[in-house]
């Protein structure tokens, strides 16, 4: 049963494969039909998918789920049905690249659309999308000409009491804090992050948009937070207020630009399916595939010249860190180690 799946991932897995699996992954090997073991939520990837579906024929089956796919595919080994990953963060793509469950894939078309900086050396890996850390602003609280232009001024004793993250070990913030490494030292960057813990109006807690609930219902006056969950704040019933009480910042890191992250894919080791499997990767590089991708989940398309959503647009103009995510990537297991030296999340 290597289909068992939560419900969310049945839902969007064809009957036959909730039917009879065994049977099922045969024939989708016979058809060679894509599978995909994915950590994005299904609604972000399917309508790709489907076009892809439209355009070439080839079925795409997805596997949601929010954690264990690297472990699943080790364990599966050789015998796996999924040909592609798809994740969050350069963290998660390096632990699958690190875990040994992807393989390499260079094609023309891949190299030439996905920059160097956003796709793994020799391919076992190809970011997406892109996506800014920024910082959320209290509109009633802090005027916009004293928000923080800088990640490091978030340690400054100006903002005591003020700030409110997530957990320090979550990936969004060891990424932050990798690259606070990678830019000044371990030193100085662990003197950010004690600075940033003393300036913090409660214990780290809660995802990205509970910091900006906590902006509004007045608990502090900016967070960190990434760019998308504005977008998806606005749409939300609820949470639509939180958002109208903030303001997105972009601060610079190292005077370099906003530190970004990104979602990506990876050709698995098995990959049963691989062809398919690589025309599906080479469609989602394209222009088309592109702008879809960034649009559903207000992130920011990966190849150039492919336009923006207007929600996206209107939060402002930013210069991203140039910072080589490989870099992030090779500074996390310290900037994990900072965290728990400065007890951040105590
Ligand atoms: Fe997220």
């Amino acid at each position: 049963m290597r289909f068992q799946t939560s419900l969310l991932a049945a839902a969007s897995l064809s009957a036959t494969l909730i039917g009879a699996p065994a049977m099922a992954e045969e024939q989708a090997a016979l058809n060679g039909e894509v599978n995909v073991y994915s950590y994005r939520q299904p609604f972000l990837i399917q309508p790709m998918f489907d076009t892809f579906t439209r355009e070439t024929g080839v079925k795409v089956n997805v596997v949601f789920a929010n954690k264990g796919l690297v472990e699943r595919l080790k364990q599966e080994g050789v015998n796996s049905p999924a040909d592609l990953i798809f994740t969050v963060d350069i963290g998660r793509l390096d632990d699958a690249y690190a875990g040994g469950v992807t393989q390499p894939v260079s094609t023309p078309v891949l190299t030439s659309a996905i920059p160097q900086d956003f796709r793994q050396n020799d391919g076992h890996w190809y970011g997406l999308t892109q996506r800014a850390r920024i910082v959320y602003a209290s509109k009633d609280r802090v005027p916009p000409s004293e928000a923080p232009k800088t990640y490091e001024e978030l340690a400054d004793p100006k903002w005591k009491g003020r700030i409110c993250t997530r957990s320090g070990t979550h990936v969004y913030q060891v990424a932050l804090t990798a690259a606070m490494i990678a830019h000044h030292g371990e030193e100085k960057a662990e003197e950010w992050l004690r600075g940033l813990k003393a300036n913090l109006a409660r214990k780290p807690q809660g995802n990205d948009r509970a910091q900006v609930k906590a902006i509004k219902e007045g608990e502090c006056d900016i967070s960190i937070g990434n760019n998308y969950y504005f977008g998806a704040m606005l749409q939300n019933e609820e949470q639509f207020e939180w958002a109208q009480s903030v303001y997105p910042v972009f601060p610079t890191i190292a005077g370099e630009g906003t530190h970004v992250n990104i979602s990506g894919m990876a050709l698995t080791r098995s990959a049963p399916n691989r062809d398919n499997a690589v025309k599906l990767m080479e469609f989602l590089a394209g222009d088309l595939a592109q702008q879809m991708y960034a649009e559903q989940n207000f992130e920011y398309p990966i190849v150039a010249g492919v336009p923006r959503s207007g929600l996206v647009r209107s939060m402002g103009e930013f210069e991203a860190d140039t910072l080589d995510l490989d870099e992030v990537a090779a500074n996390r297991s310290a900037a994990v180690k900072l965290v728990n030296k400065v007890g951040y999340n105590d």
